[in-house]
């Protein structure tokens, strides 16, 4: 299968990557590659878990491997079915492809229960007493060894009875647990007699009251991990330390697939979160219009804004996987969707505050049907007709009553060229007598630079964008700023709350917008450069035949080349 990255041409290599070519060339798991993407469905997919998705997928793609999409749904009273439906839309939405091999954890739950009951034969598993709070203290700290529980020696006859009757239903939630039998002294906390199993009376979307017992994530994992045959199960740092509780269980049961864990860093981005805890607390306190709000980093968020799949396939691909956890500057993912739409964006004309123009020396009721390119980097892309009239609209600020040095665009007296127009002068300024706003300005244009060439060499030192404001239609245009103000807002250095640091001027929502005619039959979700003005999508929620609704993806401004230019500079 190709790769589908498609700017850049040399196959990625990490030290996962390397991993598993050692594994194949070694004729490991006969050199088969099976991974999974494993989600919890309790909130919509980030742009961190796309990074996994990417790594995962496109390592069994790479590898002529496959990967099974496996919902993680072991903690039903987080989950829901609108969030399984969510990531299946937004994974086959960034690109992948699980085919038939989509499957839940809660399907495991008959066999799962039964390697328990092995454990515990085994003399591996007992069930305990202790109440969560004395299990945290009986377990020690990293300089003081744990104390064994009392219930710790149950036999395994009474182990057996009484695991039956926790799935039976004949005790309260809380009221006992399935522990691993391991070693209360251990380095590793987690090896410290971990629980397997827990009673909660909590309905699950899939199995509805069928059980009441849920087995934890170290139990679950490893044995779907292992029924599934995956080969090389990779995760984030986070769960380093649970890497021998992994080992250990696929051990003891003697599995005949005992897949290889593998660690690697989560991708945290700048000025916003990834952890779907805050995530949902965003949505859940109304601080965001919901999950696919355009500010938010879920995919679907970022699929509102604008953003491509192959956009953020490209970022993830140039962020590469590592063992140590950084921080990706929000400029690159930026870099990379400008670095797309610049390719596939259609150029149109759009005001965002508009100023009047007269045109005093144009013939009234007078229309012409000028040529524009639809993307000058991209000849193929073709030609469109935009009408020129008398009354123009043209950027407020793109006018100076006094013009301060260096800005070069329209003031009294100065000329300045028009887009795929004529050169205009501004003649006069008409104000506001109450406020003294300008209103209108008054130019006369040269007729002999039609289509913007000058016709005796004169140059004009700007180019401005403008609609005509008989044909141009309205519009109402979001802008988005950074969402956090703080480049690491769960930085407790920053703010004792992360939503302290919420930017207040995210979104500024523009209503009187003037957009080109041509974006009349334009579809929800389709994207367009404003020229001068950034890349731009029709937000797929709020737009409609009679109001159209612009979202920016980002402006045309790259930081990040800027960004990486100061950092060769030093
Ligand atoms: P969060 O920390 O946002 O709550 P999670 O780890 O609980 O996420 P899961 O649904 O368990 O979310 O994640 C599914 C997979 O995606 C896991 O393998 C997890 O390691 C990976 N993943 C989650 N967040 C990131 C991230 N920021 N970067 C890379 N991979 C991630
Ligand atoms: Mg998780």
């Amino acid at each position: 299968m190709p790769k589908l990255n498609s700017t850049n041409p040399e196959p990625s290599s990490d030290f996962i990557r390397n991993i598993i070519a050692e594994d194949i060339k070694a004729n490991k798991n006969d050199g088969k590659v099976v991974t999974r993407f494993p989600p919890e469905p309790n909130g919509y997919l980030h742009i961190g878990h796309a990074k996994s998705i990417c790594l995962n997928f496109g390592i069994a793609a790479e590898n002529n491997g496959i990967c099974n999409l496996r919902f993680d749904d072991t903690n039903p009273s987080k989950e829901d079915v609108e969030y399984v439906e969510s990531i299946k839309s937004d994974i086959k939405w960034l690109g992948f492809d699980w085919s038939d091999r989509l499957y839940y954890t809660s399907d495991y739950f008959e066999q799962l229960y039964r390697f328990a009951v092995q454990l515990i034969k085994k003399g591996k598993a007992y069930v305990c007493n202790l109440s969560s709070e004395e299990i945290r203290k009986y377990r020690g700290t990293l300089t003081e060894p744990g104390i064994e529980s009392p219930y710790r020696n149950r036999s395994v006859e009474e182990n057996l009875d009484l695991f039956e009757r926790m799935r039976a239903g004949e005790f309260e939630d809380g009221f006992c647990v399935l522990r691993a039998k391991i070693d209360m002294s251990s380095p590793n906390l987690i090896m410290r007699d971990p629980a397997l199993y827990r009673i909660r009376r909590v309905y699950h979307h899939r199995t509805g009251d069928k059980w009441c017992i849920y087995p934890m994530y170290d139990f679950g994992h490893c044995l779907s991990d292992s029924m599934e045959g995956i080969t090389h199960s990779i995760c984030t740092l986070e769960f380093e330390n649970n890497r021998p509780l992994y080992d250990w269980i696929l051990d003891e049961l003697e599995v005949e697939c005992h897949p290889q864990q593998i660690e690697f860093a989560r991708l945290n981005l700048s000025y916003t979160v990834l952890s779907k805890r805050k995530l949902v607390e965003l949505v859940e306190k109304g601080h965001v219009n919901g999950w696919d709000d355009p500010r938010m980093p879920t995919l679907s968020g970022l699929r509102r804004r604008g953003y491509t799949p192959e956009s953020i396939r490209n970022f993830c691909d140039r962020i590469g996987v590592a063992k140590r956890d950084s921080m990706v500057d929000m400029a690159l993912l930026e870099y990379c969707v400008r670095e797309d739409l610049n390719k596939q964006a259609p150029r149109v004309l759009a005001v965002l505050r508009p100023l009047k123009v007269i045109i005093d020396n144009y013939p009234e009721d007078f229309v012409e049907e000028l040529g524009a390119l639809n993307n000058p980097e991209d000849p193929s892309m073709g030609t469109r007709k935009v009408p020129f009239s008398r009354v123009l609209y043209i950027e407020r600020e793109d006018f100076r009553e006094d013009p301060p040095k260096k800005f070069y665009r329209l003031a009294p007296g100065r000329e300045v060229r028009l887009r795929y127009a004529y050169f205009i002068t501004c003649v006069e300024v008409v104000k506001d007598e109450q406020t003294g706003e300008i209103i209108e300005l008054h130019c006369t244009y040269d007729p002999k630079t039609k289509g913007g060439d000058s016709p005796d060499g004169r140059k004009v030192k700007a180019t401005l964008h403008w609609v005509s404001a008989a044909h141009s239609i309205e519009a109402e245009v979001r802008l988005y700023d950074y969402f956090f103000t703080a480049a690491n807002p769960s930085d407790k250095k920053e703010a004792e709350d992360f939503k302290d640091c919420l930017n207040p001027n995210s979104l500024e929502t523009l209503t009187s917008c003037r957009v080109e005619p041509s974006l009349k039959k334009a579809r929800p979700g389709s994207r367009c450069q404003f020229e001068r003005l950034g890349y731009f999508c029709v937000d797929s929620v709020d737009s409609s035949e009679s109001k159209l609704v612009f979202n920016r993806t980002v402006t045309l401004r790259d930081t990040w080349a800027k960004i990486q230019k100061a950092q060769k500079k030093k």
